[in-house]
């Protein structure tokens, strides 16, 4: 057991900035979480929109460092995964896997969201083996393929371009006519000489033996099928929230969002959450920054009175 006066869940830029604050204020702080520092951005190639970076800065880069300041001030990052929370005589429980358990005052709760699934028959299967959520993880398996991205908001176009590096032809395919990426990116990806673009379409089937060969097509507006040729399909449809280890100890929304008020406080006092586990939050790096920096703040002054 061991016990802090905050403890933070999700290592992402809303958690570490949360921690950087909270350690500052000199209030001991425990960071745990499940995987790596960086959440989504340590998946992400290059970061353009983070202030102070006018070349940008590779999303690995720039969580190693927002870890090592956090540190440098006294938090300490574990590596676990939560797997419940309660509260006993005023004090948080946090439950990991092993059974170990972890006691704070306060919580900040910032375990951000996970890629969707596409839900298609060999989608599964084919993970791995052809089907991939991460093109900087598994980009480079795919040189000289040609590969299909799934989706038309901005991680799809981002990582549709990265995959040109390797691509001689990376075709987007996306379920309506108008894509919801940022104007710069979708610029980009429209006038890229490797990208080319399915509109109206859904994939509806992965198929391929022990490696993914093929997809099927289906044009929405025409309802017409048809079989497509790839090697790879990147899937970015999207994300939902890391919230199953709350088992509704706080308040969700219907989509399983954390609700929280003005100063980020969920429906427990003393548990405050940032970053993309919150309901409306912007799910933008600078602005879970921002939301980490209010949580910490926040919970100091709930520490504090
Ligand atoms: P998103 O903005 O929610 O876009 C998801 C895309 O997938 C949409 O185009 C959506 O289609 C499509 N989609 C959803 N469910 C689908 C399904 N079942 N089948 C087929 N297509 C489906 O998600 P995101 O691109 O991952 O971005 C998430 C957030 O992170 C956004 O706020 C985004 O701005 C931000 N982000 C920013 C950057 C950057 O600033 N460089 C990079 C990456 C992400 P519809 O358009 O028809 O709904």
């Amino acid at each position: 057991m061991k016990e802090s006066n905050i403890i933070i869940i999700g290592g992402g830029g809303a958690g570490l900035t949360a921690a950087l604050y909270t350690s500052r204020a000199k209030l001991s702080t425990v960071l745990l979480e499940k995987l790596a520092s960086g959440g989504q951005i340590a998946l992400t190639d290059i970061v353009e929109n983070y202030p102070g970076f006018p070349e940008g800065i590779t999303g690995q880069e720039i969580s190693q460092r927002m870890e090592n300041q956090a540190k440098r001030y006294g938090t300490e990052v574990l590596y676990q995964e939560v797997t419940g929370i309660e509260k006993k005589n005023g004090k948080f429980v946090i439950k990991i896997a092993s059974d170990e358990e972890f006691i704070a005052r306060a919580v900040i709760l910032a375990t951000g969201a996970s890629y969707r699934n596409l839900e298609v028959p060999g989608e599964k299967e084919l993970t791995g083996r052809g089907v991939s959520y991460c093109a900087t993880c598994d980009g480079a398996f795919f040189k000289d393929k040609e590969i299909v991205v799934v989706g038309g908001g901005d991680s799809a176009m981002q990582e549709g371009i990265f995959l040109t590096r390797f691509s001689p032809k990376v075709t987007v395919v996306h379920r309506r006519d108008k894509l919801r990426a940022s104007p710069i990116l979708q610029d980009r990806a429209l006038n890229h000489p490797r990208m080319k673009f399915i509109w109206d379409t859904a994939v509806t089937h992965i198929g391929g033996d022990k490696k993914v060969q093929n997809v099927k097509l289906n044009n929405l507006k025409t309802n017409q099928t048809q079989d497509f040729r790839t090697e790879g399909v990147f899937i970015f449809i999207g994300h939902d929230p890391n919230t199953g280890f709350l088992k509704g100890f706080v308040e969700l929304d219907q989509k399983g969002y954390v609700k929280t008020d003005l100063k980020l406080q969920t429906s427990v006092p003393g548990i405050f959450a940032a970053g993309e586990i919150r309901q409306g939050a912007v799910q933008q790096l600078v602005s879970c920054c921002g939301e980490g920096c209010e949580a910490a703040l926040a919970a100091q002054a709930y520490l504090e009175h």
